[in-house]
């Protein structure tokens, strides 16, 4: 079978910047699978789709064409636009977390992650790699860290991208999603009981690499 490691954990623990590093150094594929959640939001914004109307979010979600470019940052085109401006809104992230908590819409984008496990490997990054997409992935990570720490890397990253953020409002949308997305009934944000745990609050990146590296040898 294709190897897969999935590094699953709330949003700002990380997961993006060390999945990504990771990938390159294996030379395996990389799945964000935040964006495909995130391209559907965009899509639906672009679309002034009432969120209220699940029948109809689905068919939006049944309907997206989706391209991944691995540059130096990923590129993502919906429907062949590119829409890698919006994709890091903080506003983006929170519609994407309404639309995930819809059951038909997680069936809806089940295929088009699985379809991302090629050869040579696999990194997948997201909040159910390991419980429901992957779960017989060879390795599991559950990366974390504190939640001042998580949202003041969500400030900096957001700030070097140029778009404009203030930190306590970020804390708030954080803990709003990281709540979603652990509340929600079908695929809800949990270690898969097979994962190693890191909390990465007072690792540096490299450190946090050489570890999740460490577990494929
Ligand atoms: O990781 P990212 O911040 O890009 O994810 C945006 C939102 O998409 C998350 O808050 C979550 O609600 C949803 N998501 C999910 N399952 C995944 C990845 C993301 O439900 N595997």
């Amino acid at each position: 079978t294709i190897p897969v490691l999935t590094i699953d954990g709330p949003s700002g623990a990380g997961k993006g910047t060390v999945s990504r590093l990771v990938a390159k150094k294996l030379g395996w594929h990389y799945l964000d699978s935040g964006s495909i959640y995130r391209s559907l939001a965009i899509a639906l914004l672009q679309q002034s789709v009432d969120l209220n109307d699940e029948e109809e979010i689905v068919k939006v979600a049944q309907n997206i064409v989706l391209e991944f470019e691995c540059a130096d940052e990923l590129i993502v085109k919906l429907n062949g636009e590119n829409i890698t401006a919006q994709l890091g809104l903080e506003s983006t992230g929170t519609v994407a977390s309404v639309v995930a908590a819809l059951p038909e819409v997680r069936r809806v984008l089940l295929q088009k992650q699985k379809d991302f496990r090629q050869l040579p490997g696999l990194v997948a990054d997201g909040r159910d790699m390991g419980t429901v997409v992957f779960p017989d992935a060879q390795n599991k990570v559950y990366l974390t860290a504190s939640a001042v720490q998580r949202a003041t890397r969500r400030y900096k990253q957001l700030k070097e991208k140029g778009i404009d953020a203030n930190l306590s409002l970020i804390t708030d949308e954080i803990e709003e999603r990281d709540r979603r997305d652990m509340e929600r009934e079908t695929a809800p944000l949990v270690m898969a009981s097979d994962a190693l745990y890191i909390d990465s609050s007072d690792m540096s990146i490299t450190a946090v690499i050489e570890e999740v590296l460490g577990l494929i040898h």
